[in-house]
């Protein structure tokens, strides 16, 4: 993730992050329609005794599928295995953790539309009728046997829904997609870590936080972590607003949530754009940035905070987006 590199405990980063991590439904916040429903699928899986159905959860990175893979795991009482698409290279990597698994339990593949054609076939048999087919030998003497596996749920994750094959997306019985938090779900989510990891933190500092954390709780967590550096040394340990805001203003986030990749990608559509419209390949190669990085972390939020319009024609910064930048829109330009 090349946001907000924190070069200097990145170690120290992620065992605070493991400790955070919501483990039960109660302790995961917002969210709320998609708690609501997984919770009646998982209740009614526990009273027949089977396993819940196949879950296909989507939606930008860091807002809580990993997590809330673990949380359904745990919920349903059963084992959780984790894999990931571009990991599963052959059709023997995932037969192996298939016929590993025990009854009921919970395999978790991230970034599943990055799964291999090959890959794929074998998913099929084993979603639908808990069964592989394994190839055994080679050349005229080659057979396939069928292997019975134990039910199981699949619970894939993945950025963009629309990059996964149809046959695959049909197998899912339940497609879950995550929102981007608000800023209140965002403050509960801070003074919940900050709690947790003994950090002194006022609400007002919290919510600042929360406004500036592109709606996405990895983030706040991180912010969370470099506020305490900087309330640690600079403002007497507590995270008050006043240390909140110098903190989050040195590391370049705006008041707004947009950070400098945000802020280069609108200014570079008005700039050599002329607002747009502009095809995100053009875009990617005028920035220096990988394709399916702007299109899954950095466009998604400013679509979503309207300073990003997405058209038949390509990408165009909205008025907001020119008035962000101190510029006067031109009246063309959707609002
Ligand atoms: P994703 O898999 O979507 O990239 P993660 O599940 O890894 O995101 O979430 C990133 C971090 O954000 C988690 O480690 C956890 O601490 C925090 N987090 C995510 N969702 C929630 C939530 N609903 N409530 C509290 N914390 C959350």
């Amino acid at each position: 993730d090349p946001r907000l590199i924190t070069p200097v405990s990145q170690l120290d980063d992620e065992a605070l992050e493991a400790t955070i991590r919501p483990r039960r439904f109660a302790e995961y916040l917002g969210q709320q329609a998609v708690r609501e429903q997984l919770e009646i699928y998982i209740e009614a899986a526990r009273r027949r005794g089977g396993a819940l159905d196949h879950v296909l959860i989507f939606g930008p990175p860091g807002l809580g599928k990993t997590t809330l893979s673990h949380v359904i795991a745990n919920e349903l009482g059963v084992s959780l295995r984790s894999t990931s698409g571009p990991v599963l290279e052959r059709a023997g990597d995932l037969a192996a953790l298939l016929t590993n698994l025990q009854p009921n339990d919970v395999l978790f593949v991230d970034e599943i539309h990055r799964l291999s054609p090959a890959v794929e076939e074998v998913l099929y048999p084993a979603m639908e009728d808990f069964q592989i087919d394994i190839m055994i030998g080679e050349g005229p003497a080659a057979r396939s046997i069928k292997l019975d596996l134990p039910p199981f749920t699949l619970i894939g994750a993945t950025t963009r829904a629309g990059m996964l094959t149809a046959p695959l997306r049909d197998r899912f019985g339940i497609v879950q997609r995550l929102e981007f938090y608000t800023v209140d779900e965002l403050t509960a989510i801070v003074r919940r870590a900050a709690k947790i990891l003994g950090i002194p933190c006022e609400i007002d500092g919290a919510q600042e936080i929360a406004r500036r954390a592109r709606g996405t709780p990895r983030i706040a967590n991180r912010l969370l972590r470099r506020v305490r550096d900087y309330a640690e040394v600079r403002a007497g340990g507590q995270i008050t607003l006043a240390a909140a805001q110098a903190a989050l203003d040195m590391l370049k986030i705006d008041p707004d949530g947009l950070d400098e990749l945000d802020r280069r990608l609108l200014g570079t559509i008005i700039e050599n754009f002329d607002g747009g419209p502009v095809g995100v390949e053009s875009l990617a190669a005028a920035l220096s940035e990988d394709r399916g990085t702007l299109e899954d972390v950095v466009e998604p939020y400013l679509i979503q905070q309207g300073f990003l319009v997405r058209t038949a024609r390509g990408r165009m910064a909205s008025a907001r987006a020119w008035r962000h930048l101190g510029l006067a829109p031109p009246p063309r330009q959707p609002q």
